[in-house]
């Protein structure tokens, strides 16, 4: 029965996700890239939101349901979203270190 469940869950989940990689855009964001596949296709928060991961299909309502999604969300290809985590981390990473030097300046 629970595996029934999940298998007839992630067909809706791959369909959702497709109709929502077509919402974005179909390819990725990345200036000059190419990549167009929906396997390497990723949905990447503009913004990344640290300390909550929504579940996928979650997300991927929430985006087909919003008026404006491509203000909040875009696609990138697998070798750009990783790209852009690592930057994203090295931010936040900067960020925290920024804070810590407040921290022991005293301010
Ligand atoms: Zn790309």
């Amino acid at each position: 029965m629970r595996n029934v469940m999940i298998e007839g869950g992630s067909k809706a989940i791959n369909q959702l996700r497709l109709e929502v990689l077509k919402l974005l855009g179909s390819k990725c964001s990345d200036v000059g890239c190419t990549w167009s596949h929906p396997d390497v296709l990723q949905i990447d928060h503009i913004n990344p939101v640290m300390g909550y991961r929504e579940p996928s299909w979650k997300m991927l309502l929430r985006i087909k349901h919003m008026e404006h999604p491509e203000h909040e969300f875009q696609l990138l290809c697998a070798n750009h979203h990783r790209l852009k985590t690592v930057r994203d981390l090295e931010d936040i990473c900067e960020y925290k270190s920024s804070l810590r030097q407040l921290d022991t300046l005293g301010v």
